[in-house]
């Protein structure tokens, strides 16, 4: 079945990639055709189904790195998991994967779960049963005995049992292997959060065994000493990227520059509630915090989009608000639309399937009222919602 989208302009994903007065044409499941109105109206014949928005503009699909589909998002989070049977997990994780679409998320990584639950949500959204995003999903996050999110089920103790867990995780499905590098703030008695939980030997070894795998490796690392021990590893994204060393900001730039030359990507995977981060620390500490972004930003690090979502007050359906963050930090809107899509793609390894509006990938996209690159607000509540072709409708 095919549909013809029209608007007062096509943004197809990377900065300065705009037709005016555009048109995206999709044929079940995948794009077609994207180009001046006029060229594409002629491929696509008189008779196609037609879906005309003026004032409004199609762009790529968003992309939201960084999720917990296991996590509920309310104040407590583990121990409402803890107290949760699978069967109401899958439930749970299920409607929340409804709202990330809702909120315009065509794709998402989830970088830890409880029973390899993402992978079958995963595939049965993919197979059109369920409403949802493209899914990528790390299964359960490798995790020293007691570490961070050992609850989740990845708990591993020496070089032996890292393998073994991550052929477990590539046998139950999983797109990309997560390691909690260092601690983090969720696990009671665990390590602090700038703490290192596996040595650089280990990482190695978490890096090879998945390489091997042909998946990529998501280090969740708030630790400077973990964040040089997962780059010297060889990760291939580095999860919330804090710079800490007992507590107190420190940035190596000798690290970021390897960083950049290994192409590794950074999602800061800040909340959509960012702002009461800033209440939290107070502004200074924030600021210092947030500086970190726009300096990695400034050494030509490239940084992409998530949320954490799942974790207290990072809700699944604001995924736009946590897009503000970068505005705030004064980043050009056409930027942030780039980086939540072509280069979230980009660092999913989906540059193939996704995160551009381009013949040949697939239809995710939206509509939305009015111009996101001069007002990222545009992106609330998307007139048109396509995954994979797929109309998502709201309310
Ligand atoms: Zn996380």
């Amino acid at each position: 079945m095919a549909l013809l989208i029209t608007a007062d302009q096509v943004l197809q994903g990377p900065a300065g990639a705009r037709i005016k007065d555009g048109a995206v044409l999709v044929d079940g499941s995948a794009i077609v055709a994207v180009g001046p109105r006029g060229v594409v109206e002629a491929l696509a014949g008189p008779d196609v189904e037609r879906s005309d928005h003026p004032g409004a503009t199609v762009l790529p699909g968003l992309i939201n790195c960084h999720v917990h589909l296991a996590f509920d998002a309310g104040p407590d989070p583990v121990g409402t998991l803890g107290d949760t049977d699978d069967a109401a997990l899958a439930l749970g994780m299920a409607d929340r994967a409804r709202q990330l679409l809702a909120g315009g998320v065509t794709t998402a990584r989830d970088l830890g779960d409880r029973g390899a639950l993402a992978v079958r949500l995963r595939d049965t959204i993919a197979a059109g049963d369920l409403p949802g995003p493209r899914i990528l999903a790390a299964t359960a996050p490798l995790t020293p005995p007691g570490g961070h999110c050992w609850f989740l089920g990845g708990e591993v103790d020496g070089t032996a049992a890292i393998r073994d867990r991550i052929r477990r995780n590539v046998a139950a499905g999983a797109d990309l292997i997560k390691v909690m590098a260092s601690g983090g703030q969720m696990t009671p008695g665990g390590a602090a959060m700038w703490e290192s939980q596996f040595d650089t030997e280990q990482l190695r070894v978490v890096v090879d065994e998945a390489h091997e795998a042909g998946l990529r490796v998501a280090a969740h690392a708030h630790g400077t000493a973990s964040i040089v021990s997962a780059v010297d590893a060889g990760v291939d994204s580095l999860e919330h990227c804090t710079w800490l060393t007992d507590g107190v900001p420190d940035e190596r730039e000798d690290v970021a520059a390897r960083i950049v030359e290994q192409g590794i990507h950074v999602c800061s995977a800040m909340s959509p509630n960012w702002r009461a981060f800033i209440e939290r620390l107070g502004p200074e500490r924030a600021e210092r915090s947030f500086a970190r972004l726009r300096w990695m930003d400034g050494l030509g690090v490239r940084l992409v989009t998530g949320t954490d979502a799942g974790l207290p007050f990072s809700g699944f359906g604001d995924f736009v608000g946590a897009l503000g963050l970068y505005e705030y930090l004064g980043f050009p809107l056409e930027r942030i639309v780039e980086m939540a899509t072509t280069r979230s793609a980009e660092a999913l390894g989906l540059t193939d399937e996704t995160g551009r509006l381009a013949p040949g990938l697939a239809a995710d996209l939206l509509v939305v009222a009015g111009d996101p690159t001069t007002d990222l607000n545009a992106l609330r509540d998307p007139a048109l919602i396509l995954a994979r072709g797929r109309r998502h409708q709201n309310g």
